[in-house]
């Protein structure tokens, strides 16, 4: 069991994950002893990190890997697994950023990230419940008239929908929650900790080598990047920060200049016992994963064993909140009546790193050291296709890592200890409006 605290004090979060009970992890890789020279150094064990240790070290770069935990331990092996087309920022903020030509490559490098999950499930064997189909979902005439909106953008970039509205809404999900249901099958979904370690196994063998229970403590900068750990050092020509929210004892450390431009934001899942699997193909016929257009979102799926993985809470203070389990359940009660009384069995959670946009927050510190953060509650799929890009950068074909490069990013009001409540009282306003309707 994973017993470091993410951020801050709070360790509940780590603890009754599904995903970790359902996964045989290997045996712990050692930490980093000595020093240690390598083309490129990687800092963060997750979907991002691994992406792009894989997708260098294809390329013939040396690379060594420090996780300052275990390999998935962060957001990539506790996440929501839906694996979706888009970005959190919506397409018009790139648009205005980017102009319409480089909005519409991001757009399609979105799709290929999706497709390059698949990608590497098969060519790597990944045993992780891969499926495809995806159900947006909205509860009330003003949800369901965004969520037009949302499906006139997809279908303007080449993605058909299936809509279902009032009386046939049950034709896609079985809910007394939503008006109206869009289902696509370009988007998809997976147990994120199989597939984080799957890629992990496939980046040992591609010649990375993964060192657990190595924080990066500080980092020299310069021709010749230094990386300190508790028991050694990596000296490498390239890096790239893969930490997410930075652990916040070494993110400000590391990386000052980008880790107020990230707000950690907890989020949280629970899963039921299994169900009745006929019960499961009736409230979910296509078993699609399914998200709602509100600002403090629900999203919810089946597991392979039929349980129901249900997501949403948020948490701007880092602090899990009260009663989490009663919480979840009655809004999941609420979504499928027929679920009330079945037993959770996890609860666990989490922290997204959003921007202050939510675009994606991609970049470089000097001309050796890159930066991936701010998937903003869509790295399931942006972190494979960011290593792709940093690979790609690094070999001198930075075209489609610049794309992203141009977006502005602005750090969060208020500092390092006032930004937490800035954000709190703005999400509260649009939390108001999402119950208004
Ligand atoms: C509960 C939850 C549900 C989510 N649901 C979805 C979803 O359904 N779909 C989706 O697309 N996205 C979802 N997300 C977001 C998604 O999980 C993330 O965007 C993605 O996993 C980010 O990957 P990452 O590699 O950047 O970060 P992480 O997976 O967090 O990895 C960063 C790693 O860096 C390590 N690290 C940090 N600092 C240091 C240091 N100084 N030295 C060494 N190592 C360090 C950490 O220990 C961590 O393992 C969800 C997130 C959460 C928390």
């Amino acid at each position: 069991m994973l017993t470091r605290s993410l951020i801050g004090s709070d360790t509940q979060l780590n603890l009754h994950s599904y995903y970790e009970a359902s996964v045989v992890r290997p045996a712990p890789r050692p930490p980093l002893q000595g020093e240690v020279t390598a083309d490129v150094v990687v800092i963060g064990g997750g979907l991002a990190g691994l992406s792009a240790a894989l997708e260098m070290a294809r390329r013939g770069l040396s690379v060594v890997l420090l996780e300052a935990d275990r390999i998935g331990a962060g957001a990539s092996g506790r996440n929501g697994g839906q694996v979706i087309v888009g970005y959190a920022s919506g397409q018009e903020l790139l648009e205005q950023q980017l102009g319409a030509d480089d909005a519409r490559l991001a757009w399609d490098m979105s799709v290929e990230a999706v497709d390059l999950v698949e990608r590497r499930i098969r060519e790597h064997d990944i045993d992780c419940e891969w499926q495809r189909g995806y159900l947006y979902v909205a509860d009330s005439a003003r949800k369901a008239r965004a969520l037009r909106e949302e499906i006139g953008n997809l279908q303007r970039h080449g993605v058909s929908c299936e809509v279902a509205e009032g009386a046939g809404l049950w034709r896609l999900i079985d809910s007394p929650r939503y008006v109206m249901a869009a289902y696509e099958n370009r988007s998809g979904h997976l147990h994120p900790l199989k597939y984080t370690l799957g890629l992990a196994q496939a980046a040992e063998r591609a010649g990375v080598r993964l060192c657990e229970q190595s924080p990066v403590t500080a980092l020299e900068r310069g021709a010749q990047l230094v990386a300190h750990s508790r028991h050694g050092r990596v000296h490498a020509r390239y890096g790239v920060l893969a930490g997410n929210c930075m652990l916040p004892e070494y993110g400000p450390r590391v990386a000052p200049e980008i880790a107020a431009r990230i707000m950690p934001v907890g989020t949280y899942i629970v899963a039921t016992a299994p169900i009745d699997p006929a019960l499961r193909q009736r409230l979910i016929p296509s078993n699609a994963a399914v998200c709602d257009n509100n600002f403090v979102l629900d999203y919810f799926r089946f597991g392979a064993d039929s349980r129901l993985l249900f997501g949403g809470r948020v948490s701007y203070t880092t602090m899990t909140p009260p009663d989490l389990k009663g919480t979840m359940e009655r809004r999941m009660g609420r979504v499928f009546p027929d679920l009330k009384g079945v037993p959770v069995d996890y609860v666990w959670g989490g922290f997204v790193d959003i921007s202050m946009n939510r675009a994606p927050d991609f970049g470089r510190l000097g001309d050796n050291l890159y930066y991936l953060q701010g998937f903003s509650g869509h790295g399931m799929a942006l972190t494979g296709l960011a290593g792709q890009l940093v690979a790609e950068a690094v070999l001198g074909q930075a075209g489609r890592f610049d794309v992203f490069a141009r977006l502005k990013h602005h750090p969060f009001p208020g500092g390092r200890w006032l930004r937490t409540p800035s954000l709190a009282l703005g999400m509260a306003w649009y939390r108001l409006k999402d119950l208004l309707g």
